[in-house]
């Protein structure tokens, strides 16, 4: 059984086929009440069966981490909302492998690797499917609901810490001329590509427009263009985000303070984009992403909108044009945007902005919370000693 929580038993053995410097505790990050990050001594984890001990290089901080902080959701642990629980968040974690649960094979102590969140259950219908990030025993890997389900960092322990237990299923090698930081962004490049994915896979040739230069629109501007979209269009309010964007590949960046999105995209693509990434989720973006897209085009909703939308359903109709919603980052589509990043293809790099050591998790959070210094992707480490933000 694996051991992920820490009402889980307590094994304070050294794990199978671990290497010689893995102690019996760590020290680790825990949600206590809403808002509220502690530091606290655990047992270091132990993998089970397809499973290894991953001891954490470094971690990035996503928007979600910043939601499941104050609202609980969408973490979900012990059937319940997350404060309260020893739960260690952060799911973008990158680190080298301390030990071999039972049979593993696929992998080795010392190896460099990135994660992907969802390992599912492996037995429910979307599992089945290939779609285990939507897997319809999320969250059930506790007692007698024990499903074997896992998604470190949402419904069971992440990256905060000194190590922590992934499915071998979850794990992408990292080359050895990577720096951990750009390792960590394979999550962030893997929605954008799983995006892509579920939109149609090759897009060569076809206009895609991104809407959001977040993390995940900064980076599916970079996967388009890697897959041979034509042209690719960023629509953003933030200048110096724009600006990455057009290094990532944009070929047009359309500011909608200061023109008309949907007029725009328009002329510059004659009827309308064949494909549409909306990464920022709002009635305004939602109702663009539609009125931009061409009759019988896709549109992919990246964002998780906070509240209900309001939106022009009927053209969606009248139109025949798609609309696809998606979850995390699946059918390995990680292992897709690892081999666009390792091939340079684009330096995925540029998103990152700030690395901070991993007893300053804290003041990183309040950097990517309140976007301090233009904060876009902001990455922990633990080999960084020294204060301060510098990438
Ligand atoms: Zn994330
Ligand atoms: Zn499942």
């Amino acid at each position: 059984m694996p051991d992920d929580l820490s009402t889980a038993p307590q094994s304070h053995k050294r794990p199978h086929g671990s290497g010689p410097e893995v102690p019996a505790s760590m020290r680790a990050w825990v949600l206590g009440n809403p808002g509220e990050m502690k530091m606290i001594d655990k047992p270091v984890p132990t993998p089970g069966r397809a499973e290894v001990l991953v001891r954490v290089d470094a971690v990035a901080i996503c928007a979600t981490d910043l939601e499941i902080l104050e609202y609980g959701t969408p973490a979900l642990v012990e059937g319940g909302a997350p404060f309260n629980k020893d739960f260690t968040p952060g799911h973008e974690y990158m680190g080298t492998v301390a030990a071999l649960g039972p049979g593993v094979d696929q992998f080795a102590v010392g190896d460099r690797v990135t994660v992907e969140v969802h390992a599912g259950c492996g037995q429910c219908k979307r599992c089945r499917m290939g779609m285990y990030t939507s897997c319809h025993n999320y969250g059930q890997n506790y007692g007698d609901h024990d499903k074997g389900h896992r998604a470190n960092g949402f419904t069971t322990n992440g990256g905060f810490a000194e190590y922590v237990v992934n499915n071998v299923n979850t794990m992408i090698r990292v080359p050895d001329d990577m720096s951990d930081e750009e390792a960590t962004l394979v999550v962030t490049a893997g929605t954008s590509m799983y995006g892509l994915t579920e939109l149609g896979g090759l897009v060569a040739g076809e206009s895609v427009v991104v809407i959001g230069p977040g993390p995940i629109g900064l980076l599916a501007v970079a996967v388009a263009k890697s897959l041979g979209a034509s042209p690719v269009i960023l629509v953003g309010t933030r200048d110096s985000r724009n600006e990455i964007g057009r290094k990532l590949g944009a070929d047009y960046i359309i500011n909608p303070r200061e023109e008309d999105a949907v007029a725009r995209v328009k002329e510059l693509t004659g009827k309308g984009a064949d494909y549409v990434i909306d990464c920022a989720g709002n009635e305004t973006t939602v109702n663009q992403s539609v009125h931009m897209t061409n009759r019988g085009g896709r549109i992919c909703l990246a964002a998780f909108p906070k509240n209900k939308v309001n939106f022009d359903l009927g053209a969606l109709a009248v139109n025949n044009i798609y609309l696809y919603g998606i979850r995390g980052e699946g059918r390995s589509a990680t292992h897709r945007a690892m081999a666009f990043m390792a091939d340079r293809r684009f330096d995925a790099g540029l998103v990152h902005s700030h690395t901070f050591p991993m007893d300053e998790l804290p003041t990183a959070l309040k950097y990517a919370a309140e976007r301090i210094d233009d904060a876009i992707k902001v990455v922990v480490s633990m080999h960084k000693s020294t204060s301060g933000g510098d990438k």
